[in-house]
C-alpha cells in the first residue's frame, strides 16, 4: 500500500484530497481487485487503479445536496427544494452567516431581544394581524396552535377539511400528536353552522378550519363561511384558527393566476389565528407562519414546543428579505423568483423553446427526436393540481416512434440526472418531457447548455 501511494498519480491525489481519503479508496479499491482477480486471474493494472481511486474520490467529494435543473413543471417542487429565493434573501442569509446579528439582541435597550421582532412587523402590516411569530414549517406551525391552544380539549374540524398533504401530514393524525381531540363535525361534502352550534362546549379548545389545498369538493357541496364561523366561536369565547396551507400575502389575480385565499382575508374575516407556509406561494424559506390575536400568539410563544420548533438566524434573514419586497407589489412579479416563474408569459416560453431546440437535438444526436411542444405547468405545493398554466417545452422522443418504447424515456431521463448539474424533466406518454418554464434568465438557461456537451458520448457515470 505504502508502494502504491508513492506512485505520482496518487501523491497528486493525495494533495487535492487528503492522505486519509485518498488511502481509503486505494484500499478499497485494492480489495476490489484482490477479489476479482482470484476469481478470474486478471493482473493488477496500475493505471485502471489509479482511474479506480480517482474516479471513488470524484464521487465522495461531489456534494450530497446540490443544485438541478427544474425541467419537472412544476414550479414549488417540495423534492426540488420548493422556492427559488430572491437575490435580496441570498444576500442576506449570508451576511449573518458570516459574523455575528442582532438575532436576539435588542439594539436599541442594548438588552436581550426576541427573534420574532424581524419579522412580525412586516407579517403584521401585510396581514393586518395584531401579532404574528414563526416556526420551522407549516406543519410545525399547526401542530403547535394545537398544542398550546387547545392541549387535552376537543378541537371541532368540518369533515369535509380532514386533509392528507402529504409526506405524513394529516389532521387527525396531527391532532393526535398534539394532544387534542378531534371532533368530526358535518358530512364530507356539507357541513352547516348548526352541526359546530351542537359540538361547542366546555370542552372545545378551539374550533380550527383548514383550507382544502390539494382537492375540491364539487357537486352537492356546503361550507360555514369562515366569517360566520368566527361569530359563532366569539360568542361562545373559543378561538378561531384557520390553515391556509399555502397562504399567499398578495392577490394572486393580479397576475392572472387563480385566487388562493390570503391571511389578510382571513384575518378580515375574524379568524383569531392563521397558519401558512413561508416556502409555498410567499417565496421565501421554508418556514411556518403564525398571525393573529396578540393574546393568543402571547400564549403560543410561550409553549415550550415553540423553543424546539424555532427558526435559525439564517430562515430569519432570508424570510425579513422576501417580505420586505412585499412592500413594493408593483415590482414582486419581476422581483420574487417564484412569482416570476409562475407569471412567464407562454409566448417567452415557447420561443426560448424554439431558440434551444436545435441544440438539444445536436446534443442527442439520432439518439432521440427533440421537438417544440406546447404543455401546462403546475404551481405545486399542494395548490390546485386542477389550477394549470399555459406552458411550452421539448419533448424528446425515440426516434423508431411509438409510444410503447417503455424503457426509452427511462433512459433518456436518467442521462439527464446523471449530467454535473442534474437535468430533472417529467415523463409522459412514452417521452420525455422538458418544461421550460422554470428556465429563467440567461444564466440558468447557459447552465442548462452547458450540462449538454458530450451527452450521448460519455459513458453514465
Ligand atoms: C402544505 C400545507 C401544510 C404543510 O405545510 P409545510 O410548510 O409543508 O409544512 C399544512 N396545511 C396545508 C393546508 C398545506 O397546504
Amino acid at each position: 500500500m505504502d508502494r502504491l501511494l508513492e506512485r505520482p498519480a496518487l501523491r497528486a491525489l493525495q494533495s487535492s484530497h487528503g492522505r486519509q481519503a485518498t488511502l481509503n479508496a486505494a484500499r478499497a479499491a485494492l480489495e476490489a481487485w484482490r477479489t476479482t482477480a482470484a476469481a478470474s486471474g486478471s493482473p493488477f493494472e496500475p493505471e485502471a487503479f489509479d482511474k479506480t481511486v480517482d474516479a471513488a474520490l470524484e464521487r465522495e467529494a461531489r456534494a450530497a445536496l446540490r443544485p438541478v435543473i427544474n425541467l419537472t413543471g412544476t414550479v414549488l417542487h417540495t423534492n426540488l427544494g420548493r422556492a427559488v429565493m430572491a437575490p435580496e434573501a441570498i444576500e442576506a442569509v449570508t451576511s449573518v452567516m458570516r459574523g455575528y446579528s442582532n438575532l436576539e439582541f435588542n439594539l436599541g435597550r442594548g438588552a436581550r431581544g426576541d427573534r420574532d421582532d424581524h419579522i412580525e412587523g412586516l407579517l403584521r402590516e401585510f396581514t393586518g394581524a395584531e401579532a404574528a411569530t414563526a416556526v420551522n414549517n407549516n406543519a410545525a406551525a399547526v401542530m403547535l396552535v394545537l398544542s398550546a391552544l387547545a392541549e387535552k380539549k376537543e378541537v371541532p374540524v368540518s369533515r369535509g377539511e380532514l386533509v392528507e398533504i402529504g409526506g405524513a401530514f394529516r389532521i387527525p393524525d396531527i391532532m393526535r400528536r398534539a394532544g387534542c381531540k378531534l371532533v368530526e363535525v358535518g358530512t364530507t361534502n356539507r357541513t352547516h353552522l348548526r352541526d359546530f352550534e351542537e359540538v361547542l362546549g366546555p370542552k372545545t379548545g378551539m374550533v380550527m378550519k383548514v383550507h382544502t389545498s390539494n382537492y375540491q369538493v364539487q357537486g352537492f357541496t356546503a361550507a360555514v363561511p369562515p366569517a360566520e364561523l368566527a361569530a359563532l366561536c366569539h360568542s361562545r369565547g373559543i378561538p378561531f384558527s384557520e390553515d391556509l396551507g399555502a397562504g399567499t400575502l398578495v392577490d394572486l389575480t393580479r397576475w392572472g393566476l387563480p385566487h388562493e385565499p390570503t391571511p389578510a382575508e382571513s384575518v378580515a374575516n375574524g379568524v383569531d389565528v392563521v397558519t401558512f407556509s413561508g416556502d409555498k406561494l410567499l417565496g421565501g424559506p421554508q418556514s411556518g407562519l403564525i398571525v393573529g390575536r396578540k393574546d393568543l400568539i402571547a400564549r403560543i410563544k410561550k409553549c415550550p414546543l415553540k423553543r424546539s420548533l424555532r427558526l435559525d438566524k439564517m430562515t430569519i434573514a432570508a424570510l425579513e428579505a422576501t417580505l420586505r419586497l412585499y412592500r413594493d407589489p408593483d415590482r414582486l412579479s419581476q422581483r420574487l423568483p417564484a412569482l416570476r416563474l409562475l407569471t412567464r408569459p407562454h409566448a417567452e416560453i415557447k420561443a426560448q423553446a424554439m431558440r434551444l431546440q436545435p441544440a438539444v437535438q445536436q446534443a442527442f444526436g439520432n439518439s432521440a427526436v427533440v421537438s417544440v411542444m406546447d404543455c401546462r405547468s403546475q404551481i405545486g405545493s399542494g395548490s390546485l393540481p386542477v389550477d394549470r398554466l399555459e406552458s411550452a417545452g421539448l419533448s424528446i422522443a425515440s426516434p423508431t416512434g411509438g409510444k410503447r418504447t417503455g424503457a426509452f424515456p427511462e433512459r433518456m431521463a436518467k442521462l439527464l440526472r446523471e449530467r454535473p448539474v442534474p437535468i430533472i424533466g417529467r415523463i409522459e406518454d412514452g417521452e420525455l418531457r422538458l418544461d421550460l418554464r422554470c428556465l429563467d434568465g440567461a444564466e440558468t438557461e447557459q447552465r442548462f447548455l452547458e450540462q449538454l456537451t458530450g451527452l450521448m458520448q460519455e459513458p453514465a457515470r
